[in-house]
């Protein structure tokens, strides 16, 4: 599956801007603040820091994968973002409606927004208040990390998916730092991950086995992506399922 990723449930990835805010346990050892700000100096992380939009080349990239995509007979998944919050409220709004407006016009592929502020999507994209819609060619996904997570912000999710009909909704449970009982509110599809990298927090094998266990239960399509430290996958572990996208709708997003 990933092609021009490194991150195995998704093709391509795809970072409008640079930077964030930590607002979760889940961000404690976040990579990107380590590669981008630490290591390299590029983009300071925190409260009332500039984000860095991406370059022009690097905003060409969709385009391409779109025109590529029938050819290749796939509809690849672009996972957007790595480095960033798509729905961060530091972030201009006229560079998440420009990320719309391309999202809109990409429409052979299906993009993975994934967000740590989930409570924020409904107004950002509330057009009562000149937001921009969601595309239509979305899956919205949360991090969720531990039960405490799921139980809040679950719902959030189910009424994101309520107003902006998605594809399909995820949730990314990663880096897993409890267990999680799912229930029939949850979303269609469930990765499941432990932490890498220095000072990885431990995931327990047996949350993610719960896990699996919970989303056949609720008939929900289940990702295993990596163990604690990228130790070997056991094999009945080794699920890696995918969603089965809604048909589209037509084009909401008014600026394509
Ligand atoms: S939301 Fe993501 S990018 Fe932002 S601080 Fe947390 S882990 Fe890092």
């Amino acid at each position: 599956m990933a092609e021009n990723s490194k991150i195995e449930w998704t093709t391509h990835t795809f970072n409008p801007w640079i930077g964030c805010t930590k607002v979760s346990p889940a961000c404690d050892h976040c990579y990107a603040e380590a590669m981008m700000d630490t290591r390299y100096g590029r983009v300071r992380w925190g409260a009332g820091e500039d984000r860095q939009r991406t370059s022009a080349s690097n905003w060409a990239l969709p385009r391409r994968w779109n025109k590529a995509a029938p050819m290749e007979g796939i509809r690849p998944f672009v996972f957007c973002a790595s480095l960033a919050d798509v729905f961060d409220n530091e972030v201009d709004p006229a560079w998440r409606r420009d990320l719309f407006t391309l999202i809109g016009q990409t429409p052979n592929l299906v993009w993975l927004l994934l967000t740590k502020r989930i409570g924020n999507v409904l107004k950002m994209t509330d057009p009562a208040a000149c937001n921009p819609l969601l595309p239509s060619n979305v899956g919205i996904g949360a991090t969720l990390a531990n039960q405490e997570e799921y139980d809040r912000d679950r719902m959030k999710l189910a009424d994101v998916a309520r107003v902006c009909q998605p594809l399909f909704t995820f949730a990314s449970i990663e880096p897993m730092l409890g267990p999680v009982i799912l229930d029939k509110n949850a979303p269609d599809w469930i990765i499941c991950g432990g932490e890498s990298g220095r000072g990885a927090r431990e995931m327990d094998p047996q949350w993610a086995r719960d896990l699996r266990d919970g989303a056949r239960r609720f008939g929900r399509a289940f990702f295993m992506k990596q163990m604690t430290g990228k130790k070997p996958i056991p094999d009945d572990l080794l699920v890696r399922q995918f969603p089965t996208p809604r048909v589209s709708s037509p084009d909401r997003s008014g600026d394509a």
